[in-house]
């Protein structure tokens, strides 16, 4: 016997159909004799239509109304899913955030989970009753429905793991697992069977899109395996049950990974845009004089490159900025021009970042020089490139996206089983 989280997304709660789907899933865990609580998003579309509501009640509202609108999505689904639950026999009842409780922050809207206070769920588990729980939500200091910000409910998932010491977050999503890269741009992309918590956190801030970024983040602090699946194969197909070994890919700590490979997939990120500040006063406190006012203004910045001066006076920084932040962020600079002191600045939009993620490049030279000599083979220009001790990321003009994706997956051997 063990103890399971579940969760399904917003495409695997769609409809009343899905929903009796998602319920053969959980019952074949509890028919296994396992503990679980099903963690739900909301209907597919529905928080987009509820966030839509508030704006055009009005277009600056109180974040607190906000939480209170956006939050019932998830209401519904889990109230439904534990009456669909109850039909089929399993003993089910759903869970709002502040039943719970499931303690945020008071920043409504994008909250972050305090704690959680998962004793009166486990001792129901003792009992045999499964917790369904509307994900996404909780209880901020104020009393009020809190929020956690857009795809929310992956990190309530993993944060509930922790709570009841879970031995697996299973993520049920529209996809079997975590792929070398994007299949729709490189279809021998192959879903890896493992992927080490620093790896997937790569990965998903890099523009993989099948967990939120904070549930990684969440999962690798408090090690919580996590397991991503696919909520469209039939429940009871062969192997669904296997509790070791299911199809999917497991997120797990890098001990456990006994074969690792030295590259374990491409990400990519298109809509990037480069800031360049040039003829920079060389002199202590120019970063902080450009990068202070962007975070005042919540840009978030990525790739940093900034040259070592030629004769000690000025010097060139170049930094990275979603394309939908390059306007506000050169306004915030000009304004800024003083304080920081600078000659020209130069922009462009329409880039892509591509990165090559790998545990294994710790421990093997030359992962980079691989990279860089298979993109001049193709004629793709690099125009900046930043690494970390798993991660070399590429700054390339936005047309060649897919060109360098495939070029990448191709030298690293990933294609091949
Ligand atoms: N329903 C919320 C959203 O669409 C949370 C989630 O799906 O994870 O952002
Ligand atoms: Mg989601």
């Amino acid at each position: 016997m063990a103890r399971i989280v579940m969760k399904f997304g917003g495409t695997s709660v769609a409809d009343l159909d899905r929903i009796r789907n998602v319920a053969r899933h959980v019952k074949r865990e509890t028919d296994s004799g396992h503990e679980v609580a099903v963690v739900v998003s909301a209907m597919a579309g529905r928080t987009n239509e509820l966030v839509a509501w508030t704006r055009e009640a009005s277009p600056l509202h109180d974040a607190r109304e906000y939480d209170a609108v956006v939050a019932a999505g998830e209401q519904v689904s889990a109230g439904l899913l534990a009456i669909v639950l109850q039909a089929m026999g399993v003993n089910a009842r759903s869970w709002l955030g502040w039943q719970i409780p499931v303690h945020t922050d008071n920043a409504h809207g994008a909250a972050r989970i305090l704690e959680i206070d998962g004793s009166e769920l486990v001792r129901r588990f003792g009992e045999g009753q499964v917790a369904v729980v509307a994900g996404f939500q909780g209880l901020g200091p104020d009393n009020r429905v809190a929020t956690l910000g857009r795809g929310g409910s992956d990190t309530s998932a993993v944060a509930l793991a922790a709570a009841v010491k879970a031995d697996r977050c299973d993520i049920y999503t529209d996809v079997d697992g975590v792929y070398t890269t994007d299949p729709r741009i490189e279809p021998s992309a192959r879903r890896l069977g493992k992927v080490a918590f620093e790896e997937m956190l790569e990965l998903a801030s890099l523009g993989a899109k099948v967990l939120q970024v904070r549930s990684v983040e969440l999962a690798m602090v408090h090690k919580v395996r996590t397991f991503v699946r696919s909520s469209f194969s039939e429940p009871d197909a062969p192997g669904m049950d296997d509790f070791d070994n299911p199809p999917g890919t497991l997120i797990c700590d890098e001990d456990e990974i006994v074969e690792q490979e030295v590259v374990t997939g491409i990400a990519y990120a298109r809509d990037e845009a480069q800031i360049s500040l040039r003829r920079l006063a060389d002199r202590p406190g120019v970063s902080a004089a450009i990068f202070g006012p962007l975070s005042d203004a919540h840009i978030n910045v990525d790739m940093i490159v900034q040259n070592i001066s030629e004769d000690g006076s000025s010097t060139d920084m170049t930094f990275t900025v979603p394309s939908g932040d390059m306007e506000k962020s050169l306004s915030v600079l000009e304004e800024a021009r003083e304080a920081i002191g600078f000659d020209v600045l130069q922009s462009e939009s329409g880039l892509a970042k591509v990165s090559v993620i790998g545990i294994g490049m710790r421990s093997h030279a030359g992962v980079a020089a691989t990279a860089f000599k298979a993109l001049a083979d193709k004629g793709i220009n690099i125009k900046a490139i930043t690494t970390s001790e798993i991660k070399i990321s590429i700054l390339i003009d936005g047309p060649y996206a897919e060109l360098a994706v495939r070029t990448l997956h191709s030298v690293y051997g990933l294609d091949k089983t």
